[in-house]
Parts: C-alpha cells; sequence; structure tokens
C-alpha cells in the first residue's frame, strides 16, 4: 500500500492529548497522521493516570468532575474494547490526614452534599497494622480510578501504526508551510495541523504566547517486600499498586528545574516521603521524570491560532489530563469540525482577554 500524503488532519505529539484527539476525529471519519517523537520529558508514558474526585491539602473538589469523569469512563472503557486493553480500574485512596485541623476539615466537608459520595473517615487500615508509619488518622475517598496511561498510548501507537498513519519524526517547525486553505508538512498536506506537544510546546513558535507554567514531576518505581496491596495510599505522596508487587510511587512538582532527567533533589524527597511513610524497607525499581504541561489558570489551552486558521493546539492538560482530556478532546474534535464551541474557560482567546485586563497569567492559582 503507498503511503497517502494528503490527509484532513495531522497531529503532531502522540501523548494522551494526541491519542485522543486523533481517536475522535477517526470517529469522525476524517483522514488522520499523527506524527510523534519520544523527547525526554514527555509525561503520558510515566503517569500515574489517576482520576481523583478531591484533590489537595485545601480538599478541593475537582473542577466540573461528575460529566468529565462519566465522559471520562466511556471514553477508556471504549479504547478497552478496540485495543484489548484493561486501562480503567477503580479503587479507593487511602488518605493520611496528618492533624486534628485537617481531620475536622475532612469531616466538615464529607457532611456537604457535593462531597457525600466520596470522603469517608475511619477506613479499616488493619492490613498496614506495623507495616506503615501511623498517620495521625486516615480518611478514605471514594470515587477514584485509575488509568493506565503508559498501556493506552503504546497500544494506541500500535493501533495507528497498523493502519499506516503512525509517523516517527520529530516535526521541524521550519518544515511548516502555510499556503491559502491547508498547511504542508513535508510531504504530507491536510486542512489542519493540531499541536498537542504536551510541554514540548513551551518551544513552539507557532504559539509561542500562551503562557505555560510547566512542572517537573519525578516518581519511583517500587517493591516492598512484604507488603501487598490493593488500595492507593496517600501520606505526603501517592503509592499506587501496578499489580505483580511494583508500585508507582510519587511525585514531585516543582516549577523550577534545570532540565527533564530525573534529578538528585527529585530521588532525595521521594526516598524521605518514602522513609515517612512506610515502616518496611522498599526496593527502588526505576527513577523517572516528565514535564506536565501546566497552565496557571489549571485549565487546558484549546484553539486555533490567532492568524493561521489550519493550526491549532490541544494541550494544558496540567495534572489532570485523565480527567480532563476526553471532554476536551471531544469538544475540540467537534470545533475543529464546524460542529461545536469551544467552552470559554478553555479557549486560548482567554490569555489575550486576561491580558487586556492587566491580569498576569503567569502566576499560580494553586
Ligand atoms: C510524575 C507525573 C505524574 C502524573 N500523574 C498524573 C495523574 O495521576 N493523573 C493525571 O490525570 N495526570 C497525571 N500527570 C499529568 C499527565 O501526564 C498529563 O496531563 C498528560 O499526560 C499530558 O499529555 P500530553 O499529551 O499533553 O503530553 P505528553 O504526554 O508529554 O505528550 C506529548 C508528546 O508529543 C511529543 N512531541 C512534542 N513535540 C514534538 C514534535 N515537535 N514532534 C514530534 N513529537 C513531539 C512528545 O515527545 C510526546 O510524545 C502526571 C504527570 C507526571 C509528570
Amino acid at each position: 500500500m503507498s503511503r497517502p500524503t494528503e490527509f484532513d488532519f495531522i497531529i503532531v505529539g502522540q501523548g494522551l492529548a494526541g491519542t485522543l484527539l486523533s481517536h475522535f476525529l477517526l470517529l469522525e471519519n476524517q483522514r488522520v497522521a499523527v506524527i510523534d517523537y519520544p523527547h525526554e520529558g514527555r509525561t503520558s508514558n510515566i503517569a500515574a493516570g489517576l482520576i481523583n474526585p478531591v484533590t489537595g491539602r485545601r480538599i478541593a473538589k475537582s473542577w466540573r468532575f461528575e460529566e468529565q469523569c462519566s465522559f471520562a469512563k466511556q471514553t477508556y472503557r471504549d479504547f478497552e474494547l478496540l485495543l484489548g486493553a484493561k486501562l480503567w480500574t477503580e479503587r479507593p485512596i487511602a488518605r493520611a490526614l496528618h492533624s486534628n485541623f485537617e481531620v475536622n476539615e475532612w469531616l466538615r466537608r464529607s457532611s456537604f452534599p457535593e462531597f457525600e459520595d466520596y470522603l469517608f473517615d475511619e477506613p479499616d487500615m488493619t492490613h498496614f497494622e506495623g507495616k506503615l508509619q501511623a498517620p495521625h488518622a486516615w480518611g478514605e475517598l471514594r470515587g477514584v480510578a485509575q488509568v493506565a496511561l503508559p498501556i493506552l498510548i503504546e497500544k494506541w501507537q500500535e493501533y495507528l501504526s497498523a493502519k499506516g498513519i503512525f509517523f516517527l519524526d520529530d516535526v521541524d517547525y521550519q518544515q511548516i508551510e502555510l499556503m491559502d486553505s491547508d498547511v504542508r508538512y513535508k510531504d504530507f498536506t491536510a486542512r489542519n495541523l493540531v499541536f498537542c506537544e504536551g510541554a514540548k510546546a513551551v518551544s513552539n513558535p507557532f504559539f509561542s504566547h500562551l503562557p505555560f507554567l510547566p512542572t517537573k514531576g519525578e516518581l519511583m518505581l517500587i517493591r516492598i517486600p512484604g507488603l501487598e496491596f490493593e488500595r492507593i495510599l496517600k501520606h505526603n505522596i501517592f503509592i499506587i499498586p501496578l499489580g505483580e508487587g511494583l508500585y508507582w510511587a510519587g511525585a514531585t512538582s516543582r516549577y523550577e528545574f534545570d532540565g527533564p532527567s530525573p534529578s538528585e533533589y527529585g530521588r532525595d524527597f521521594l526516598v524521605e516521603e518514602l522513609e515517612k511513610t512506610l515502616a518496611l524497607p522498599f526496593e527502588i525499581i526505576q527513577h523517572l521524570a516528565g514535564i506536565r504541561p501546566t497552565v496557571a489558570d489549571v485549565r487546558p489551552f484549546l484553539g486555533r491560532h490567532p492568524d493561521y486558521p489550519s493550526l491549532s493546539i490541544f494541550n494544558g492538560l496540567g495534572t489532570k489530563g485523565a480527567l480532563m482530556g476526553p471532554f476536551f478532546a471531544r469538544q475540540m474534535a467537534s470545533y475543529l469540525l464546524g460542529k461545536g464551541q469551544l467552552d470559554e474557560e478553555v479557549d486560548i482567546i482567554r490569555v489575550g482577554n486576561a491580558a487586556r485586563k492587566g491580569h498576569d497569567f503567569k502566576k499560580p492559582s494553586l
């Protein structure tokens, strides 16, 4: 079969954003080419993939959680059927509460209607007795899911390759040619080119006006001989079962960092947190790092380039790609096909609007 050169869409980047967007465009019978190069610092292949209704010390409800979560569940279930892989696992989080203040806040919030399905107190922790450093108290968080993002990315790449529409290339911006209504890249032409480059977007000259605020995240894959568990633990960091005795432990979160590689700072931080959590020794299997495409207002960046409408961006999934990705990938696909609008909160137009009002977009609102 000869390689097709004309497409409706070229997608640059096949992390979670590019995977989801290509899926929804293919469902609309679009001719799609996906180009990816595995840059150091990409994140979907190392992320824990948690979908969490309640996050942070302040026990805040995730933005538009119910509508995004039910759509995410449906989407990952569809991928499971298409790819023959298990991607979606529901399991509660046993969350350490470190002070009377945190316990009181947990109890207070659990009486609010919007938290009643999620926050529970006094989980059964007998399995962990003598194996964990006991915190002040424990709470239990339900309604949590874990999406196997690394498996999704790998299997989707195989799926696209089998269709002959996956291409390995580090896209060179200099070679993108903008024509009247089309865009050309090397021997491909398309009506649209969509950048889904994760944190690499900071060096994209077409969208350099977007104020990303990337955060580096480091984690460890560990074994804990003598301790098998199915629940997710959240002390100061997460310890998440991956199966076969392996656990994902992390993560760090830093705005200031030297580069994408695992650092000494990250290693020391994670080891210290693991020692504060576990009363058993643990074995480090791997130390990994990635750079999250975070945005100060914690909303994704979706939209067309203001001057070059054949170029678009779908990015800014930040720390919540597993939850927000499916909902906004479908919204982006509908928008690109002229079938729907973008929500104001995610439209890149908000950046210019904020500047006109004198708002400093780079100020984190975490
Ligand atoms: C330690 C850690 C833990 C996390 N845990 C969670 C979690 O529990 N739950 C959650 O929802 N999110 C989590 N995240 C965040 C999650 O990883 C992101 O929200 C999401 O994966 C971002 O996906 P993306 O496709 O935008 O970026 P990426 O996954 O980085 O993908 C971008 C892809 O584009 C490629 N690329 C870039 N530029 C080019 C180019 N010019 N040419 C070709 N290819 C290019 C990159 O190499 C990469 O393959 C975590 C992140 C980290 C670092």
